[in-house]
């Protein structure tokens, strides 16, 4: 039985996130950030013909980047790494998918707000137990590794009170991975119609949001955004664990309003370690909340 010294070794493995910050969660890889730079048009053009999902775009000759399009491959950091920096973190998902485009404009944190409130309204009643329907609309695989691992000894989402459950029925949050094949639109709309209300709908990974590498095709949607209406979209390709927990947390409005969405283009917290002020007090069973920052 080795497990057992090892056990007693390692000690507690289990994140402690979002009630303290997790420094392993710091360390991924989890977007691109524009740095304010004096562009040279001629290789911000060459970056945006490398990108291979259209990800980077020239704005009046601004670079702007579409994060639910980004699958983190790194040409843009390697062909112009003094304007394009892969940045750390895992708190990058949106309740609004304009906020995924940076630098973000001022309509869109304003939008923001009103979205994330609605929100708030809507899962008053799932804030102590969720439970999730994961459905794979044609998926690469990545997306679905990290997905289980969230009910691993790391991460543990059961310990939050999340779930994972077979049947749509008794679920309150669909998590969708893939591009959106044509071929499971009907289950996807079967599985929805299915779930009692308030439902949310979470587009987990690049893929989900936009499409990713392969796009809008003959079998791919490009995304489940034109079949469903998202409420919150995490970013990655895939996304982390840890993306995943925060995309849910947000999704269920466990996330202080102030706090979510900090990585918005401007990177407020993003690679940066996090002080003990930029949270929340957790309340006594541990979660935090907005009515208790
Ligand atoms: S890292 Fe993202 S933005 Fe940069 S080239 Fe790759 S897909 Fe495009």
């Amino acid at each position: 039985m080795p497990w057992i010294p090892r056990g007693l070794r390692n000690g507690i493995v289990t994140s402690r996130y979002p009630q303290t910050q997790d420094s392993y969660g710091e360390n991924f890889r989890a977007a691109i950030v524009i740095r304010p730079h004096q562009y040279d048009l001629t290789i911000a053009k060459k970056v945006v013909d490398a990108c291979p999902t259209n990800a980077i775009s020239l704005n009046e000759n601004m670079p702007s980047l579409d994060r639910g399009r980004c699958i983190l491959c790194g040409r843009c950091e390697e062909l112009y790494p003094d304007a394009f920096q892969f940045d750390s973190g895992f708190e990058i998902a949106s309740a609004n998918r304009g906020q995924l485009i940076v630098p973000s404009l001022e309509e869109t944190d304003s939008l923001l707000a009103d979205t994330k409130k609605e929100l708030a309204q809507r899962v008053k009643a799932l804030k102590r137990s969720v439970h999730i329907r994961h459905i794979d609309m044609g998926s690469d695989g990545a997306d679905e590794w990290e997905v289980a691992a969230l009910t691993n000894p790391v991460y543990d989402v059961q310990r939050l009170g999340v779930y994972f459950t077979a049947s749509p029925r008794h679920a309150d949050l669909l998590l969708v991975t893939g591009v959106g094949t044509v071929g499971m639109v009907s289950s996807l709309e079967k599985t929805l119609d299915s779930m009692p209300d308030p439902k949310i709908v979470v587009a987990a990974g690049v893929d989900a949001i936009s499409g990713g590498l392969i796009g809008r095709g003959y079998a791919s949607n490009g995304g489940i955004s034109k079949m469903v209406k998202v409420d919150v979209f995490v970013p990655g390709s895939p996304p982390t664990p840890f993306g995943l927990l925060y995309g849910i947390l947000l999704a269920t409005a466990r996330i202080p309003i102030w706090r979510a969405g900090t990585c918005s283009g401007a990177p407020r917290i993003m690679g940066k370690p996090l002080k003990q002020a930029d949270f929340g007090r957790p309340r006594d069973d541990g979660y935090l909340s907005e009515e208790n920052p």
